[in-house]
């Protein structure tokens, strides 16, 4: 059974914590509930109830009883801030206001985050701000404005990415790719059509993120989510094969794992599914079947009869159609309505608030989003070189050490090539100072086409760039300082200049030297030694 963050205090009966850490040990979530509901039950003492309420709390989340879940959060968090059990704490916030989110509470859901990030911020706790950030981002999506939600959890991801521990960042970009298929379902049927698809092109390699990390935090719940969002997204895609496959995996594990909440959302992607592979008759079965459930979230409710519209379209019937359609218009207008009441509810909570709780309210929401836009853009511009866009010997100072500490601690490899572009001087000299400027643009292009994402690309002084391959050995890097190098001197330079070529000398280190400054060393002397060897080629420090 995967673990919630245990309250720290040690104040906890033993006899609570041993019933406590035998509901965590149940195979089933239902027992483990059982339990907790019957220690929170029989306890007296506050740091007892708050452990136990803080368990129900967790039981209720992962079973998707968010209505419950809320109202036994009524309970815990008071308890739990008695307790001084801040982690808890923060955590129950989240869970509390994510299943608001998903209710359309959104006025419950974004106080809850605003606290989150007061807490965090009151303890300087990046975790706590990033996870707040995210449940932010996901408020304002489901209240109608993905917009904004995607400003936010694009600053947040920025942030979780230095920040650098797993599950932040998995949850950061699980919820940025939520929000742009929640943008696309929002916008794919009419004139937003393009952008739709923007948001769902841009969603995919986030939920392959995503996949790739899940499996790290061994806890399958975080599997269902993750198999889930690409499974969807490439349905919408066109993917089929694979969405099949990913969809089939997730719906197993929900059922498994016995998280009834994610079940009903995968089916309405199978039934889109089978929509897409044109089998209606089967896709009708299931998303008829589907709708007649019952506490359906309504963003799901809204897919399943959109999507039964399109099977009735296709199967020519035109009266079904018509009449899912309508269900559909109904429910979307029913949709708005909520999220308008919702919003003025947040008006007028703020409004009512005492002037000191005001105070705090509005300045962690103006300050959640000021911080990460404004401590973000500062940073990239700090560490950014302004010709090129990438990052400059400042970004490789900072983040050369943290890649080779990381893997270090793994014992993964790394190298480090030394780029630079022969005979440059001669470029400026002949073309001018203008050409040689636009040579080093496409030159940055160039790099970032022919890396991965993972790798550091870094302008470090005037024709010289340093990239920082994490997980390549010599000769992968080597491989792909070949093909640059290729690329650059076979590149048609024509297009910035008439008579223009290029080369270019390249010069790679590697682990298990596992010493940053050294490791830019020996990548510098090798790409002396290739220059002296006569230039266009790439040499390997030993
Ligand atoms: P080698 O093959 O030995 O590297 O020869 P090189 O001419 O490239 O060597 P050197 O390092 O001596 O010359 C680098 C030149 O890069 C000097 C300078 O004119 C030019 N340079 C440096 N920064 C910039 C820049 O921002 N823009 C332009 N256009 N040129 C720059
Ligand atoms: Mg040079
Ligand atoms: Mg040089």
């Amino acid at each position: 059974m995967p673990q919630p963050i245990a309250p720290t205090a040690n104040s906890v009966s033993p006899a609570v914590a041993a019933l406590l850490s035998q509901a965590r040990d149940c195979a089933a979530l239902d027992d483990g509930l059982t339990i907790a509901l019957r220690t929170l039950d029989g306890a007296v003492a506050t740091d007892d109830r708050a452990a136990a309420a803080h368990l129900c709390c967790f039981f209720l989340f992962r079973m998707g009883l968010g209505e419950r879940l809320i109202e036994m959060s009524d309970t815990a968090l008071p308890l739990l801030r008695k307790a001084s059990m801040s982690e808890a704490y923060a955590e129950t916030l989240r869970w509390a206001g994510i299943c608001a989110c998903d209710a359309g509470q959104f006025g419950i859901a974004i106080r809850h985050a605003t606290e989150g990030y007061r807490l965090a911020d009151e303890q300087n706790d990046q975790r706590g701000r990033i996870l707040a950030f995210s449940l932010l981002g996901g408020c304002f999506e489901r209240s109608g404005d993905p917009w904004q939600g995607e400003r936010l959890l694009r600053d947040g991801l920025a942030l979780a990415r230095r920040h650098g521990e797993t599950y932040p960042l998995l949850a950061t970009l699980n919820n940025l790719a939520a929000v742009l298929i929640g943008k696309f379902y929002s916008l794919r049927d009419g004139a937003g059509a393009a952008e739709a698809r923007r948001a769902l092109d841009d969603s995919v390699p986030l939920a392959r993120e995503v996949l790739q990390l899940a499996p790290t935090l061994n806890d399958p719940y975080f599997d269902v989510f993750a198999l889930g969002n690409l499974g969807e997204l490439l349905v919408h895609a066109g993917e089929l094969d694979e969405a099949g496959s990913l969809l089939q995996q997730a719906l197993a594990k929900a059922n498994d794992g016995g998280y009834r909440a994610i079940a009903p959302r995968v089916e309405c992607s199978i039934g889109e599914w089978l929509l897409a592979r044109g089998e209606f008759a089967e896709a009708n079965r299931l998303l008829h079947g589907l709708l007649a459930s019952e506490s359906l979230p309504i963003a799901t409710q809204l897919r399943a009869y959109y999507a039964l519209y399109l099977v009735h379209r296709s199967e020519g019937d035109a009266t079904a159609a018509l009449a899912a359609l309508e269900s559909f218009r109904r429910l979307e207008s029913q949709r708005s309505m909520q999220q308008l009441r919702d919003r003025s509810e947040l008006l007028v909570t703020r409004v009512e608030a005492d002037e000191s709780q005001r105070k705090v309210l509005e300045r962690a929401y103006s300050v959640a989003q000021a911080h990460a836009s404004r401590a973000v853009v500062l940073e990239r511009i700090a560490m950014q070189d302004k010709l090129t866009g990438l990052g400059n010997r400042r970004a490789l100072d900072t983040h050369l050490a943290e890649l080779v500490g990381a893997a270090q601690s793994i014992g993964a490899p790394l190298s480090v090539a030394v780029i630079d572009l022969d005979h440059f001087k001669r470029v400026n000299d002949v073309f001018g100072h203008a050409v040689g400027d636009r040579v080093l643009v496409q030159m940055a292009d160039l790099l970032t086409e022919l890396t991965r994402t993972d790798d550091l690309v870094t302008r470090t002084g005037g024709e010289e760039f340093v990239l920082v391959m994490p997980d390549l050995g010599p000769a992968d890097a080597f491989d792909i300082c070949e093909r640059l190098r290729l690329r650059v001197s076979r590149f048609n330079w024509g297009t910035i200049a008439p008579e223009l070529s290029l080369t270019l000398s390249a010069g790679i280190a590697s682990t298990p030297d596992y010493d940053a400054g050294q490791l830019v060393e020996r990548a510098d002397l090798a790409m002396y030694r290739a220059k002296r060897g006569g230039r266009n080629r790439v040499a390997v420090a030993p």
